[in-house]
C-alpha cells in the first residue's frame, strides 16, 4: 500500500500531513517538480514584493516534517504519466512509482498571454518563487511596469511594486477590479484606493502585443485601444489554468480543472485530486466549482485525507479567501454572486467597511476591509448556518459580530 502524492503545493503537503495525523502508517511519496522545499506562494506577491532583493521562502513545513513523519518527498522532478492499469506514476527522471491510491495535487499555472511578443524577456508571470526571483532581480525603482490584468495578483503586485517606487499601469479587459470574485462595491473601492497611490488603472483595454523600441532597450505594450505603453517589465496577472493535463491524459474526466466527486475522488476511485487543479461539486457555488485559495487547497487536502482513510462525508467547507494590497486587507467569506442583494456596511471613507451580500433574503457571502472581526463572523454564519437576513442587516445598527454571537449563545 502507497500513496503518491503529484505536487508538493499548499494541498499536497495537507494531503501527506493529514494522513499521518488520520493514522496512516503506508508510504507516502510526494512528487513534485519544483526544486525549493514546499514553501508558501501567498508572500510571493505580498511582503516579499516590499523587502526588495531578500525574496526568501517561507517554509509550508519546517523540512523536519518529511523526515519526520517518513514522507519520502521527491524534489524537481516532475511526473510525466500515469498508467491506471497497473497502477503506476512514471517520473521525468525514468523512475516508476508504484501506488495503491494516488493524489492529484498539481495546482495551476499562469495563463499564456497568447499574444507576440509574450516571450520577450522582461515579461513576468508570477506563480513559482523562481518566478517571483527573476521579476524581483529586473525590477530597481522608478521601473515602468505594466501589469496585464486586475486581478488579484496583478493588483498585489501594482501595490508592492508602487511602494517600491514603480511607475505602474494595469491594463484590464473586463469593465472593473477584481470582477470574478468581487462585488461591483469592493471593485470600485480598490480601484479608487490603488488610483490615490498613483497607479494608472485602465478597464477595457487588453493588451494586443509586446514590442520592443528601436533599439531593444524597453518593451512597448501595444493595447487594443492602439495606444503603446513603454515598459522595463511587463507582469502577466491574467489568471492561472489547472494543471490537469496530466490526469486527462491518464484518461481522467477533466473540464478546466481534473473532475471530481463530492468525497473528491475523480473517475477513477483510486485517485483524489485536491486544490487548484479541482473541480468539485460545491455547495456554496451551487454549481461545480474551481477554487483558486489556501482555504481551500487545505480544506480539501484534509478532506482527501480523510476520503483515502474511509470516510464519505461530502465535502462542505465554508470558501474563504484573503488579499493585501498595500495598507488594505480584504478577506471574504462565501462566494460572492453576480445577482447578490447587497449591503455596505461601515466606513468606506475610512477603510473599513464590509459588503454583506444576499441570496434572495439569505447571507451568502461578505467582503470585508480592514475588518477581521467581521469576517471571521461571517465564517462562523456561514459555518454554522446562523440564519442572518437581508430585512434583519438593513436594520439601524446591525452589527454581524454581534448577531452571530447572539445566535451562537442563544444555540448553546
Ligand atoms: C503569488 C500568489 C499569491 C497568492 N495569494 C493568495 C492569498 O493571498 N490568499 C489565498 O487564499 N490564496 C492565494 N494564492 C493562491 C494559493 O497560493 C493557491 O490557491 C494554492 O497554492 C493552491 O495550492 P495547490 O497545492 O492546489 O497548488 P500549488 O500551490 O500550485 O502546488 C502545485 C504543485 O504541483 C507541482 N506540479 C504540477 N504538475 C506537476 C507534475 N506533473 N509533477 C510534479 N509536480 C507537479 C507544481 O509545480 C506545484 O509545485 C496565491 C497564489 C499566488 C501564486
Amino acid at each position: 500500500m502507497t500513496t503518491v502524492i503529484i505536487g508538493g503545493g499548499q494541498a499536497g503537503v495537507q494531503v501527506a500531513d493529514s494522513l499521518r495525523a488520520g493514522g496512516y502508517g503506508e508510504e507516502i511519496t510526494m512528487v513534485t517538480d519544483e526544486a525549493p522545499w514546499p514553501y508558501q506562494r501567498p508572500p510571493l506577491s505580498k511582503e516579499l514584493m516590499n523587502t526588495a532583493g531578500a525574496i526568501k521562502p517561507l517554509p509550508l513545513r519546517p523540512e523536519m516534517f518529511f523526515c519526520d513523519n517518513d514522507i519520502n518527498l521527491v524534489r524537481g522532478t516532475a511526473a510525466t504519466g500515469i498508467d491506471r492499469r497497473r497502477q503506476t506514476v512514471r517520473l521525468a527522471d525514468g523512475q516508476q512509482l508504484p501506488y495503491s491510491q494516488l493524489v492529484m495535487a498539481t495546482g495551476a499555472r499562469v495563463r499564456p498571454l497568447g499574444i507576440a511578443g509574450a516571450d520577450l524577456p522582461g515579461v513576468f508571470g508570477l506563480r513559482t518563487l523562481e518566478d517571483a526571483k527573476r521579476l524581483e532581480s529586473a525590477i530597481r525603482p522608478g521601473a515602468k511596469v505594466v501589469i496585464v490584468g486586475a486581478g488579484f495578483i496583478g493588483l498585489e503586485c501594482a501595490s508592492g511594486l508602487r511602494a517600491l517606487g514603480c511607475d505602474i499601469i494595469i491594463l484590464e479587459s473586463g469593465s472593473r477590479a477584481m470582477k470574478r470574485t468581487s462585488s461591483p462595491v469592493m471593485s470600485e473601492w480598490f480601484a479608487e484606493a490603488h488610483r490615490s497611490t498613483g497607479i494608472d488603472l485602465k478597464f477595457e483595454e487588453r493588451i494586443a502585443r509586446i514590442d520592443t523600441t528601436p533599439g531593444g532597450q524597453q518593451l512597448v505594450a501595444l493595447s487594443t485601444l492602439g495606444n503603446r505603453y513603454e515598459a522595463d517589465v511587463v507582469v502577466c496577472g491574467n489568471g492561472v489554468m489547472a494543471n490537469d493535463t496530466l490526469g486527462a491524459k491518464a484518461g481522467l474526466d477533466v473540464d478546466d480543472g481534473i473532475l471530481v466527486d463530492s468525497s473528491l475522488r475523480t473517475s477513477d476511485p483510486k485517485i483524489v485530486a485536491v486544490g487548484d487543479c479541482a473541480r468539485f461539486p460545491s455547495v456554496h457555488a451551487g454549481t461545480r466549482a474551481r477554487l483558486e485559495s489556501v482555504q481551500n487547497a487545505t480544506a480539501q487536502g484534509r478532506h482527501a485525507a480523510s476520503t483515502i482513510l474511509g470516510g464519505t462525508d461530502a465535502y462542505r467547507a465554508v470558501p474563504w479567501f484573503w488579499s493585501v494590497q498595500g495598507k488594505n486587507k480584504l478577506q471574504i467569506a462565501g462566494i460572492v454572486g453576480a445577482n447578490d442583494r447587497r449591503i455596505t456596511v461601515g466606513q468606506p471613507d475610512e477603510g473599513k467597511f464590509s459588503v454583506m451580500n444576499f441570496q434572495r433574503n439569505i447571507l451568502t457571502s461578505v467582503e470585508s476591509v480592514n475588518q477581521p472581526a467581521v469576517h471571521m463572523a461571517a465564517r462562523r454564519a456561514l459555518e454554522h448556518a446562523i440564519l442572518v437576513t437581508y430585512d434583519q442587516a438593513v436594520e439601524p445598527g446591525f452589527s454581524l459580530v454581534t448577531a452571530t454571537k447572539a445566535q451562537q449563545a442563544s444555540a448553546a
